[in-house]
C-alpha cells in the first residue's frame, strides 16, 4: 500500500488480507498492522473491538473531488489534480534545517512542483511514471507553481484518500484520518457480520438503508446524498432504541401498582382559597396534570420546569397536601441544605394551615433530633419531611411512601433517585423540578418516559431584572450604582467563577473577591462571604445572617446559584460572567427581583470575543428560561447543553439530537412496534440492544 504517507506504510500493508477469522467482536488489537500500541491508542478514542471501529463515524468528509488541470492551478488554495511524477528528490536544506523531498508534476504539457518538508520517507513512495492524485495549497515558489506538503494517493479504481469524499475521523495521537480510512477501508466485509438492530419492516417502512450498506456509505461515501441517508439510518436506529426503552419503561410503570392517590376537588379548592394570591394559569395547568396523574393507578413520572419564581412550590406543595390526605407520606429532596431549608420553611407556610407540619432531615441534623425524625417517619406518624441526601441513606424507613418530589434534579444522580423510590412498598408517584429546562427539542429523546409539565409565566407584578454586560473600564461605575443601592436599605450578591480546576471549590476566587470588595472598595459595608469549603451549618449561618439583613454584599461561589430567597436583594453581580454557561447567569439573576424593587443584574466581563459578547448580551436581552435553553443549545450544540450527560443514555454517535422530526419519527415507531411486540420477541437485535438501555428508564 504504497499510498499511505505513513513512516508506518510498509506495515499497514500488512493489513491488506483480513484474519481468517474477523468478526465485529474481534479486538482491533488483534488485527494485523495494529498490535497492542496502537490498540491502546484507539481505545482511547473508544474503539476496542472492530464493531467499536466500525461505529467510529466521522466528523465530517473532505471533498477532493473536483479535478483541475495543472494549467488551470491557481495559487493561494487547496486544489486536487491527476498527475504523472515526473522526478523526485531528496536533500537536505542546511539553511532551513530540514529534510526535503521535491517532485516535478506533469499533465498533459504542464508542470508543477511539490514540496514535502521533514517527511524522507516521501521519497520512497513516489517513482517517476507514477499516476497519482494530489491534493494541497498551491503556493507561488521560486519555480512557479508548487503544491505545499499535499496529500497524494496512487491513481486505483478505488480510491480511499484522495479525489472523493474522504472521511474526517475523531482523531488522537498516532490515530490519524488516514490511518482509519486504510483500517476501516480493509474491514468494510465486516460489516455484512454486524447484526441490524432496527427490524427489516420498520427499516423499509421508514425508507432506510440496512446496517451494513450505511455502515459502508458513512465511512466511504458514493456522495453527499449517501452519506447524509447513511447518517439518517444510523440516527434512526439510536432513536429507535431509546424510544423503544423510554416506551417499555412507561408501558412497564403505567402497568405496575402504584400509590394511588384521589383527586380530591375539595382539598385542591381549600388549598387554592388559603392561598395569599391566585394561582397563574400555568400553576392550575400543572396542578390538574400533577393531581390527575397521582390518581392514575400507574405511578406518576413527571418533570415540572419554570424559571425560579415561577411557583414551582406551591404545585408541589399542592401534591403532598392531596397525598396527605389519601394516608401517604411525601418527601420533598433538595441538592443543598440551604435549598432544603428554604423548601421547609415554605412548606411550612403553604401547608401547616391545613394541618401538615414537615419535619426538615440534613446530613448536619443532630443524632437525638435525627432519631426522632427516623422513628416518626417508620411509624408513619410524620406525613412530610423535607431533606438533603440525607433521605436516602440506609436507615431511613418510611411506613407509607406516596410522593417524592426531587428539586433540580439534575443535580441527583439515576442511582440516588432511584434509591429513594426503592424507600416505598408500592411504587411511589414521582415529582421532579428544575429551574434549568431543557429545551423542547431535547426532552422528547432525553425524558422519554417522563411526562412533562412548564410554568412559562411568571406570577403577576414580577419585574424583569434590568440586565447588563459590563465591560472592566465601567466596574467603578458599577460599584457607585451598588454603593447607591445600598444607600437605599438593598443587598447585594456578587457571584465569583471558579478559575483554577484544583480551586473546585472556589476558596481561591471567593477569598481574593471578598478581600478587595472589604478592605479596598467598600470598606465602609458589611461584606459577608460564603464558599464551598465551609462546613454546611457554618455556610447556612452565612446565608441566614445576610437573608436577615446582617450584610449589605454577599460574596459567594455559584452555591446561592438554586433556590435562596432573599427578597431584599436587587443586585446580583456575576465576575466573569464569560465563564458562565448561559442557562446558569439566567439562574443567578433569578435570586433577585423577588420582591417589588427594581432589581438589577451586572455580568461583568473580563474581556470577551464577539461569541462571548452575543452569549452574554442574548442573557441581558431574554428574560425567559425556556428561550434561553433555546438559544443555548444553539450556540453551544446538544453535547454541552446542562443535564444531557448526566442522563446516562448510551453514547448517541449518529443522531443529530436537534432532529425533531426524526425524533418524532423514531417515537412514532417504536410505540407502532411496541404495540404488535410488546414484550419484543419477534425480533431478537432489539431484545438485546435493550440490555444497554434498562438502567436509563427502569423504575424498579
Ligand atoms: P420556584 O420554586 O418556581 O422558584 P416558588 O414556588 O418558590 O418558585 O415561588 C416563588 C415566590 O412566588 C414565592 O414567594 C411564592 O409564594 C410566590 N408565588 C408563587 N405563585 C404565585 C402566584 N401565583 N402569584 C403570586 N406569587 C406567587
Ligand atoms: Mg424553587
Amino acid at each position: 500500500m504504497p499510498d499511505l504517507a505513513d513512516t508506518r506504510g510498509r506495515r499497514m500493508g500488512r493489513i491488506l488480507k483480513l484474519p481468517s477469522a474477523c468478526w465485529p467482536d474481534t479486538p482491533v488489537a488483534e488485527l494485523p498492522g495494529v498490535g497492542p500500541v496502537r490498540g491502546q491508542r484507539l481505545a482511547r478514542l473508544g474503539v476496542v473491538t472492530v464493531a467499536d471501529l466500525l461505529l467510529h463515524l466521522p466528523r465530517r468528509y473532505e471533498d477532493t473531488r473536483e479535478l483541475v488541470p495543472l494549467r488551470e492551478l491557481r495559487a493561494g488554495s487547496v486544489q486536487t489534480s491527476r498527475v504523472r511524477v515526473r522526478d523526485v528528490r531528496a536533500r537536505h536544506s542546511p539553511q532551513r534545517r530540514m529534510q526535503l523531498v521535491e517532485a516535478t508534476l506533469e499533465d498533459g504539457g504542464a508542470l508543477v512542483g511539490a514540496i514535502w518538508f521533514n517527511q524522507p520517507y516521501i521519497a520512497n513512495q513516489l517513482s517517476p511514471g507514477m499516476e497519482v492524485l494530489v491534493s494541497g495549497k498551491v503556493i507561488s515558489g521560486l519555480h512557479g507553481l508548487t503544491f505545499q506538503n499535499p496529500k497524494f494517493e496512487r491513481v486505483s479504481a478505488d480510491p480511499r484518500h484522495v479525489g472523493r469524499l474522504a472521511a474526517v475521523y475523531p482523531e488522537t495521537e498516532g490515530v490519524t484520518s488516514k490511518y482509519l480510512r486504510a483500517l476501516v477501508g480493509r474491514l468494510l466485509p465486516v460489516t455484512e457480520q454486524m447484526p441490524d438492530r432496527l427490524p427489516p419492516g420498520v427499516r423499509e417502512a421508514e425508507g432506510l438503508m440496512p446496517i451494513g450498506e450505511a455502515l459502508r456509505q458513512v465511512h466511504l461515501p458514493d456522495d453527499d446524498a449517501a452519506a447524509a441517508a447513511a447518517r439518517e439510518r444510523l440516527g434512526f436506529e439510536e432513536l429507535f432504541l431509546i424510544q423503544l426503552a423510554a416506551e417499555r419503561a412507561r408501558r412497564r410503570r403505567l402497568g405496575s401498582a402504584g400509590v394511588v392517590v384521589p383527586y380530591d376537588v375539595e382539598v385542591a379548592r381549600a388549598f387554592s382559597a388559603g392561598l395569599p394570591f391566585r394561582l397563574t394559569d400555568g400553576q392550575r395547568v400543572a396542578a390538574h396534570q400533577v393531581l390527575a396523574d397521582l390518581a392514575q393507578p400507574g405511578p406518576m413520572n413527571r418533570l415540572l420546569q419554570g424559571d425560579v419564581g415561577s411557583g414551582k412550590t406551591v404545585v408541589a406543595a399542592m401534591a403532598a397536601l392531596m397525598t396527605f390526605r389519601a394516608g401517604f407520606q411525601c418527601v420533598v429532596m433538595a441538592p443543598t441544605e440551604i435549598l432544603a431549608r428554604q423548601h421547609y420553611a415554605t412548606l411550612e407556610a403553604l401547608l401547616a394551615p391545613h394541618g401538615l407540619a414537615p419535619r426538615l432531615l440534613l446530613g448536619s441534623t443532630g443524632s437525638r433530633a435525627r432519631r426522632e425524625i427516623l422513628e416518626g417517619l417508620a411509624a408513619g406518624h410524620d406525613p412530610l419531611v423535607v431533606g438533603t441526601h440525607a433521605l436516602i441513606e440506609d436507615d431511613v424507613v418510611l411506613h407509607d411512601l406516596g410522593l417524592v418530589v426531587v428539586d433540580e434534579q439534575h443535580r441527583f444522580g439515576v442511582a440516588q433517585r432511584q434509591r429513594l423510590r426503592l424507600k416505598a412498598r408500592a411504587m411511589p408517584n414521582f415529582l421532579a423540578m428544575t429551574a434549568t429546562p431543557i429545551p423542547r427539542s431535547l426532552t422528547l429523546t432525553l425524558y422519554g418516559d417522563v411526562d412533562v409539565s412548564e410554568l412559562r409565566e411568571m406570577p403577576p407584578g414580577r419585574l424583569p431584572v434590568e440586565t447588563r454586560v459590563v465591560a472592566p473600564h465601567l466596574r467603578a461605575e458599577a460599584y457607585e450604582f451598588v454603593r447607591a443601592q445600598v444607600g437605599e436599605g438593598r443587598q447585594v450578591f456578587v457571584i465569583c467563577p471558579l478559575i483554577e480546576e484544583s480551586d473546585k471549590l472556589g476558596v481561591k476566587s471567593v477569598t481574593a473577591e471578598h478581600r478587595k470588595l472589604a478592605e479596598e472598595v467598600f470598606p465602609d459595608l458589611r461584606v459577608e462571604m460564603l464558599h464551598g469549603r465551609m462546613p454546611a451549618r457554618e455556610k447556612a449561618e452565612r446565608m441566614d445572617r445576610f437573608a436577615s439583613g446582617g450584610a449589605d454584599l454577599l460574596v459567594a461561589t455559584s452555591v446561592v446559584e438554586v433556590g435562596v430567597d432573599v427578597p431584599n436583594a436587587t443586585v446580583m453581580i456575576v465576575e466573569g460572567a464569560e465563564r458562565f454557561g448561559l442557562a446558569q447567569l439566567h439562574q443567578l439573576r433569578g435570586r433577585v427581583g423577588r420582591d417589588r424593587h427594581r432589581a438589577f443584574c451586572l455580568l461583568f466581563e473580563d474581556g470577551i470575543d464577539e461569541e462571548g459578547s452575543r452569549r452574554l448580551q442574548a442573557v441581558a436581552t431574554t428574560q425567559s428560561g425556556f428561550d434561553l435553553a433555546e438559544l443555548d443549545l444553539e450556540l453551544r450544540g446538544p453535547g454541552d447543553v446542562a443535564g444531557l450527560r448526566q442522563h446516562g443514555l448510551p453514547e448517541m454517535r449518529a443522531a443529530d439530537l436537534l432532529d425533531f422530526a426524526l425524533g418524532q419519527r423514531a417515537r412514532a415507531a417504536a410505540v407502532a412496534w411496541l404495540e404488535e411486540d410488546p414484550e419484543l420477541t419477534a425480533y431478537e437485535p432489539l431484545r438485546e440492544a435493550m440490555h444497554g438501555y434498562g438502567a436509563v428508564f427502569d423504575l424498579d
